[in-house]
């Protein structure tokens, strides 16, 4: 028997909602292994929490978090509740940095069964990874930025060689599983905009460094501006990419949108000891309360987390577990049952969720077990 405990943190705005399905899928899918022993707690964090209790991020839920075997997490914030210097809360962010989860990894591929996004653009051409540094860039600022005499802003972005080279060699090991797994060649892109500035000149460099331990990667480079052109009219070209915390923020929000939306992109926020899962979905509270949220991106997150999991405690029923789940959203997709009123659908929230533990419970994904296919893709 393998337990594992796992730590919920619902948050504010869908949050909730999103991580009641994903957790359901998650339930629903290790059920099905009787040498899967899962325990959940939940932890409170958030806008919400701080209302409630004055901290959004208590010491004890980190202290939790990090004694978990994973996080798996709604989303944080809301622009109503902020800090006395206008921004607004960001537990998640701190979480990050609590936690040193330097690698987030946004998978973006298109399912059969979604909506185009672009007009005349053939959708399944997108598969790709982004890789976002996640513990500096200009995010090192958080709460450290100053404003002189109300007249100049300054935050200042922080590029370190030994967060570039783990986040690199992070994209490099992320790209030769992929190409493990896809038959395919592997190959890396170095977002930045190293014509400008310093540190991003400093960021390429040290990206070629560790391009050098792995001789199988293709390597290629792009500066942010025209990589956000060429990701539009040309997905196909890209397989991973690592930027620096800001650029691989705003990267991670336009991939997803050729693929469908942000209510299907899960990702991963990964460090040495460990791991965050959460949609890359942000708190949306345009639609909060309204039953309407799309919580495939959370249950694709919690399929991540089987996966990462599995591979951490080799332990393929809970890999299995990973892989059930995504096949059960790539069947109820392809079958046109999982849509919402983002992909153009009219399912609820609940309905959803419904629908994917009915598919892991009526074992339609089973056939993809043996598959090689990882639920990180
Ligand atoms: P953050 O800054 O935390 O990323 P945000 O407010 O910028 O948050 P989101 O909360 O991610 O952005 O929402 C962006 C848009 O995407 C909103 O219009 C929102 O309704 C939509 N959206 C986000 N998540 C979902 C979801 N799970 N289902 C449907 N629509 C969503």
């Amino acid at each position: 028997m393998a337990r594992y405990q796992i730590a919920v943190m619902p948050g504010d705005g869908i949050g909730p909602d999103v991580i009641h399905e994903g957790v359901r899928a998650l339930r629903a899918a290790c059920d099905r292994f009787p040498s899967i022993d899962l325990e959940l707690e939940t932890l409170p964090a958030g806008a919400g929490e701080y209302l409630l209790n004055g901290k959004p991020l208590p010491d004890s839920t980190v202290e939790r978090a990090r004694a978990a075997d994973a996080v798996l997490l709604g989303a944080m914030g809301l622009p109503e509740v902020r800090w006395p210097d206008g921004t607004e809360m960001a537990p998640q962010v701190e979480l990050r940095f609590k936690l040193d989860l330097y690698a987030g990894i946004r998978p973006v591929k298109w399912f059969p069964g979604v909506p185009p996004v672009l007009a005349g653009k053939k959708p399944k051409d997108v598969d790709l990874v982004v890789v976002r540094e996640s513990t500096e860039g200009l995010f090192a600022s958080l709460g450290a930025g100053v404003v002189l005499r109300n007249e100049v802003a300054v935050d200042q972005q922080v590029i370190t060689r030994i967060g570039t080279e783990r986040v690199c060699r992070a994209a490099f090991e992320w790209a030769r599983r992929r190409s493990a797994q896809r038959g395919k060649p592997g190959h890396v892109t170095c977002v930045d905009k190293a014509n400008i500035f310093r540190s991003m000149a400093f960021f390429r460099q040290v990206f070629n460094e560790v391009a050098e331990n792995y001789p199988d990667i293709g390597r290629g480079y792009e500066y942010v501006d025209a990589c956000a052109m060429k990701l539009v009219r040309q997905p196909e070209r890209f397989d991973v990419l690592v930027a620096e915390n800001m650029f691989g923020d705003i990267l991670s929000d336009l991939a997803p949108a050729l693929a469908g939306g942000l209510g299907i992109a899960p990702s991963a926020d990964i460090g040495d000891d460990a791991a965050v899962f959460q949609p890359t979905h942000g708190t949306a509270p345009d639609i909060a309360g309204r039953g309407i949220a799309n919580p495939l991106a959370t249950i694709l997150s919690a399929a991540m987390m089987c996966d990462w999991l599995g591979d951490r405690r080799q332990d393929p029923d809970l890999s299995a577990a990973g892989r059930l789940i995504l096949g059960a959203v790539e069947s109820g997709l392809a079958a046109g049952s999982l849509l919402g009123p983002d992909l153009g659908g009219e399912r609820t929230t609940s309905q959803i969720g419904d629908e994917v533990v009915r598919l892991l419970e009526a074992g339609v994904a089973d056939q993809g077990i043996g598959s090689k296919q990882s639920a990180s893709q």
